[in-house]
Parts: C-alpha cells; sequence; structure tokens
C-alpha cells in the first residue's frame, strides 16, 4: 500500500504514489475491505518492511504458490524475456507485497509500486506507463479499486506494450500511440471476484494465497525474532502463531507487542508467560480474536440474541463501518466456525456463545 517503505528489492524502487496520497482514514471504496493494519502509523509500516524476506528462498509457506513462481522466474531467467504479468490473490497481510518485490529482485529488475485506488484518470496511468524501463516490474496493490477508464488503459499496456497518449483538450484532442517497453505487471487483489473478466484474463497466471498454518507462522515468528535480535521461546511462538488469524502481518504484530511487554514489563525474556500476559493487555485472545472481533460476537450473542441480524445493524452497534465489519470482521469470524451468513442475516454458531462462555438459551432469553 502507499504508506508502506518499499524495501531494495535488488534494483531501483519508484514509488509512484506518494505516501499519504490514499487516505489511509478514508472510507474503503466500493469494494475495499478496510486492513486495519492498513490504518497503523508509519512506524509499523517501517517495522514491517524490516520483516520483509528478500528471496524466494526466505519466503515461508505457501508452497504452491512458491513452486509456481519459482518456475516461472526460472523460465523467466532462462529465455533472457521478463515474465507474464501475474495476479497475486488473498486476503491482507498473506505476503503480495512482498512477493511482488521478490519478483523484482530475483529478476535484478527495478520495481515500481502504485495503487488501483490513486489510479482514478487513465492519463495518470499513462504516465506511469509511459516511463517503465525494459523489464522493470509494475505493482499495483489493490489493483480492484482502480477506475474502469484507467483498466482499458491497462488493456492495452498489458497485451499490446502501447499506450495512447492523449494531447491537446476537447474536440481537437488526439490520441498518439506509443510503444512501451516490455514490462511484468503484479496486481494484487483482496477480492478476485471483482476484477472484470478482460483484465483477469490478461493475467498469464493467478496466485492465490492462503492462510498459513501455525506451524509456517512460528517459522516466520522464529525468522523475524532472529532479525529484531530476540531471543523466543518456542512454546511463546507456537502460542503467537494460535493467535495470529493464519497472516504473518498479524503474527509479526503480535511479537513486537509481546516484546514490549517483556522489555518494560517482563525482564526482556519472550517466553509463554510474557506472551499471555502480552496479549491480554493488548486484548487479543486465545483464538485470536480482538476486541473489535468481541464486540461483534457479543453484540450478536447477546443483543440480538444469536441472530439473525442484519450486517448494517450489527455494525452500527458495534460503532464501526459496515465494510470493516464485512471486510476484515466477518471473513475472519466466518472461518473459526463462530459465525454464519443467512439470506435473513447473521447468526451465532453455538461455538460462538461457548467463545463467550455463554448459554444459548439464557442469551436468548435477553432479548
Ligand atoms: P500483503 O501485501 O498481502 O498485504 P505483505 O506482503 O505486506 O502482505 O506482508 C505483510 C508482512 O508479513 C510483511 O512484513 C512480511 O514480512 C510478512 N510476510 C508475509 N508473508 C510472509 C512469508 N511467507 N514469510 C515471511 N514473512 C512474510
Amino acid at each position: 500500500m502507499a504508506e508502506r517503505a518499499p524495501v531494495d528489492p535488488g534494483g531501483p524502487v519508484h514509488p509512484v504514489d506518494t505516501a499519504g496520497s490514499v487516505d489511509p482514514a478514508g472510507p474503503a471504496g466500493p469494494a475495499g475491505p478496510v486492513d486495519p493494519v492498513e490504518l497503523a502509523d508509519p512506524g509499523e509500516a517501517a517495522a514491517e518492511a524490516a520483516l520483509r524476506p528478500h528471496t524466494l528462498g526466505e519466503f515461508v509457506g505457501q508452497r504452491r504458490v512458491w513452486e509456481q513462481l519459482s518456475v516461472l522466474l526460472d523460465g523467466s531467467r532462462s529465455r533472457g524475456v521478463p515474465p507474464e504479468h501475474l495476479l497475486l490473490a488473498g486476503p491482507p497481510g498473506l505476503g503480495k507485497t512482498t512477493l511482488a518485490m521478490i519478483v523484482a529482485a530475483e529478476l535484478g529488475r527495478p520495481l515500481r509500486i502504485t495503487s488501483g485506488p490513486v489510479i482514478q484518470h487513465a492519463g495518470e496511468l499513462a504516465s506511469i506507463l509511459s516511463n517503465v524501463t525494459e523489464g522493470e516490474v509494475l505493482f499495483v496493490d489493490e489493483i480492484h479499486r482502480m477506475s474502469r477508464p484507467a483498466e482499458e488503459t491497462l488493456y492495452l499496456a498489458m497485451e499490446d506494450f502501447r499506450v495512447d497518449v492523449v494531447v491537446g483538450r476537447g474536440p481537437g484532442a488526439t490520441s498518439i500511440p506509443l510503444d512501451i517497453p516490455r514490462f511484468t505487471l503484479v496486481g494484487a487483489t483482496t477480492r478476485a471476484g471483482l476484477l472484470p473478466g478482460p483484465l483477469r484474463d490478461r493475467f498469464g497466471f493467478t496466485a492465490q494465497l492462503d492462510y498459513y498454518d501455525d506451524a509456517e507462522l512460528a517459522v516466520i515468528l522464529a525468522r523475524s525474532a532472529g532479525l529484531l535480535g530476540l531471543a523466543l521461546a518456542p512454546a511463546a511462538a507456537a502460542e503467537i502463531a494460535g493467535r495470529s488469524r493464519g497472516t504473518p502481518r498479524v503474527a509479526n504484530r503480535l511479537l513486537r507487542r509481546v516484546r514490549d511487554w517483556a522489555e518494560v514489563r517482563g525482564g526482556g525474556t519472550l517466553d509463554l508467560d510474557a506472551t499471555a500476559a502480552a496479549l491480554e493487555l493488548y486484548e487479543v485472545d486465545a483464538r485470536g480474536l480482538d476486541r473489535l472481533d468481541r464486540a461483534v460476537l457479543d453484540a450478536l450473542c447477546r443483543r440480538f440474541g444469536g441472530g439473525p441480524v442484519g450486517l448494517s445493524t450489527l455494525a452500527v452497534s458495534v460503532g464501526e463501518e459496515t465494510e470493516t465489519v464485512e471486510g476484515v470482521v466477518e471473513p475472519f469470524l466466518l472461518r473459526e466456525g463462530l459465525l454464519v451468513r443467512t439470506p435473513r442475516g447473521r447468526l451465532a454458531t453455538s461455538a460462538a456463545f461457548a467463545h463467550l462462555g455463554l448459554d444459548p438459551q439464557a442469551a436468548g432469553r435477553l432479548l
């Protein structure tokens, strides 16, 4: 995303959009789930950048995608031509930006970073494209949020390596076709289903990233701890992994919170006790639910007796944007089997009542 500090991927990095050009606190737009981490301060972004793997070898998990990318990159290197455009799909924090940077680094090519929400006019994209160099990797994060006119410009560039530059205004405007060097577009999206067919079809390959299992997250945490110079006990790594919602970004963030607690309150030891105490302080429960997740679940179970209740009513009752509840909270609760979506609204499962320590019968009578 725009506010992330780019890491040197092996060639020059051109962050096309300046930090802050996307309003990080603004609405997610019609299609965008809000990643709460994207709202974090720039310090968090820098801390995150410091933990990014730089090579495919350092990238943990996602074995299928890993193999697919490895073949793609080897093929490109041996033929001496840039790889086909590739689309990285999956929820926030699973490594899409990291992989885009790795692709550029592995190919020894420059990387240019931009994102869908900042490309609202075809002209903005044309100006980015007319500056790409041979073999450059152009990373467009949140590509599903690009404007329609910009998409059309992108189709031409992806397929024919050409942009139509419009000169002049009004009826006298003419469009001059400009050949551009062969580049590789790496698109990232949290909502592959929202991409128009013609755009999806122009990617040579789509990599679908999945949530990580606890063992993979423990490896990521051990690596991060090493980079931060921390002695993380294996039991603590396993505990943090279990509360990380299958997401490396969350795992690394929780690690930093445990480190903070251990340094200030715990004598510097990152063990199981420090982990439990720190995560209790930061209100991350044993299953990885945070304050907002629990507030939603609590409202659903207690106030609405388990549902069914409409999404917007649920969001209002916890004082949150509908997009945040739908895009951030719900996917996790669904995945955990705590909530189900029905045509009549959201329903809590018996596991949700159990997680909150409630009796479904008694809770129903609270209505
Ligand atoms: P996305 O672009 O999908 O939102 P990022 O690529 O920004 O996610 O990754 C978020 C953080 O998680 C980064 O700091 C990165 O270091 C870490 N991370 C993601 N995937 C991995 C992985 N497979 N191995 C190690 N660290 C990872």
